[in-house]
């Protein structure tokens, strides 16, 4: 078990916090605010226990002067500053005067937020590359580190690993949660384990079709993936997005576990990557050459219903079709829709599928919707994760 937020006295103690404030902006507005949200208890926490909160976090590639003022953390002090009802003080440096002020001056139940952390990419990227320099100087401005970044605990940076490695540390509780949640899936799971893998590449998901092929019972197979294993299998899969250097891949686990790999029978294809054509539905052998499949069909879609519903957990990765277009999103919404309805451990992980749960309304039907992207990805891989394994134990 890590060292977690509850092991610490935090009265009196200036605690950093990295959390992951990557929020979609528009036009300088927050299109959406739950990785904020995500934090609050977090940050409550500290506050009640009469703590100084100090706070870091990414937004965004800085890659050059031009984006600073795109990927300032300036909003996300303001909105966490309206969700906590109370003052977040933003400090627009990441180290200097202002900083040194900013932290000393400090009372006890204070915020205070520092600027995006990514600004000193800038100077050789020493906020990515893990700087020894800046890690020493971001711990030296704190007692007590908790790393609450969930989403980029799969990178080791200045501001995760760096500072863990310089300051005691523990984990805060989004990334308890995820633990939680994710852990006794992939070590002990719920038999049968079932996995939905879907989205776009079969190159993203080599690592997970690798791990949870050996743990799980069944790996149900949609989205554009599909037909790299239906080109696999021999299908002609026309004009379909496929990965023709991943074809021994699939062929290699098709053969060591054909009983486990179960892929669609019919198809809902177009002759257009479109949101305004209609589909037609066909059977895996008959897609001509000029047509692209963008969904499951109804048949795959009672297929692999019927064959969730005997299982006691399932993990998801990746939407069965272009759920972005509302014509070709009828297999994911389906599958969301009959997996609501079990009473069954269900997590969803992935940046997109995430995202598509919360559009069609299932996230608190569900689990657990992991916040991670990449970092759910390389944990359901089997992989240590930096920003967690430099965390001790307690
Ligand atoms: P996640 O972020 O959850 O890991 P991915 O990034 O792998 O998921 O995949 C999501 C994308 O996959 C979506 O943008 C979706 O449009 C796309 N996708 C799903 N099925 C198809 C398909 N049949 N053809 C093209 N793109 C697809
Ligand atoms: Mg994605």
């Amino acid at each position: 078990m890590k060292r977690t937020i509850r092991d610490f006295k935090l009265e009196n103690k200036k605690v950093i916090v990295r959390c992951d404030f990557n929020v979609p902006i528009e036009n300088g507005a927050i299109t959406d605010d739950s990785k904020i949200k995500a934090h609050l208890e977090t940050i409550k926490y500290i506050i009640d226990r009469n703590g100084k909160v100090i706070l870091l976090s990414h937004l965004g590639r800085i890659e050059s002067e031009g984006d600073k003022q795109k990927y300032s953390l300036k909003p996300i002090a303001i909105r966490l500053s309206e969700l906590l009802d109370r003052d977040v003080k933003f400090v627009p440096e990441t180290k200097g005067d202002l900083v040194y002020e900013a932290v000393a001056n400090m009372r006890n139940g204070e915020i205070i937020m520092l600027e995006n952390t990514r600004f000193e990419d800038l100077d050789g990227k020493k906020e990515s590359k893990n700087n020894i320099e800046l890690s020493k100087y971001w711990a030296s401005l704190g007692n007590i580190f908790i790393n609450d970044a969930f989403g980029t605990s799969h990178r080791a940076h200045a501001s995760n690993v760096g500072i863990a490695s310089n300051l005691e540390s523990g984990i805060g509780f989004l990334i308890e949660k995820e633990l939680n949640n994710l852990e006794p899936i992939i070590k002990n799971p719920k038999r049968p384990f079932m996995v939905i893998l879907g989205g776009k590449k079969v190159s993203d998901k080599i690592g997970v079709i690798n791990n949870l092929v050996t743990v799980a019972d069944k790996i149900i197979v949609g989205g554009a993936m599909c037909f790299t294993f239906l080109k696999a299998k021999g299908y002609n899969v026309g004009q379909s997005l496929v990965e023709d250097e991943q074809i021994d891949f699939c062929k290699k686990v098709l053969e060591l576990h054909s009983d486990k790999i179960i892929l669609p029978q019919d198809i809902n294809v177009s002759l257009e990557y479109s949101p305004t054509v209609t589909g037609r539905i066909v059977d895996i052998a008959n897609i001509n050459y000029n047509e692209m499949g963008l969904d499951i069909g109804p048949q795959t879609i009672n297929l692999y219903k019927s064959i969730l519903r005997n299982a006691k957990t399932v993990i998801w990765n990746g939407p069965m079709g272009v759920c972005e277009f509302n014509k070709f999103n009828i297999g994911t919404k389906s599958l969301c829709e009959a997996l609501s309805k079990q009473k069954i451990t269900v997590v969803i992980g992935g940046g997109d599928s995430a995202a598509f749960v919360k559009q069609f309304g299932y996230q608190d039907k569900f689990t657990h919707v992991s916040t991670g992207g990449g970092a759910t990805l390389e944990l359901l891989e089997g992989k240590a994760l930096p920003g967690i394994a430099v965390i001790p134990e307690k």
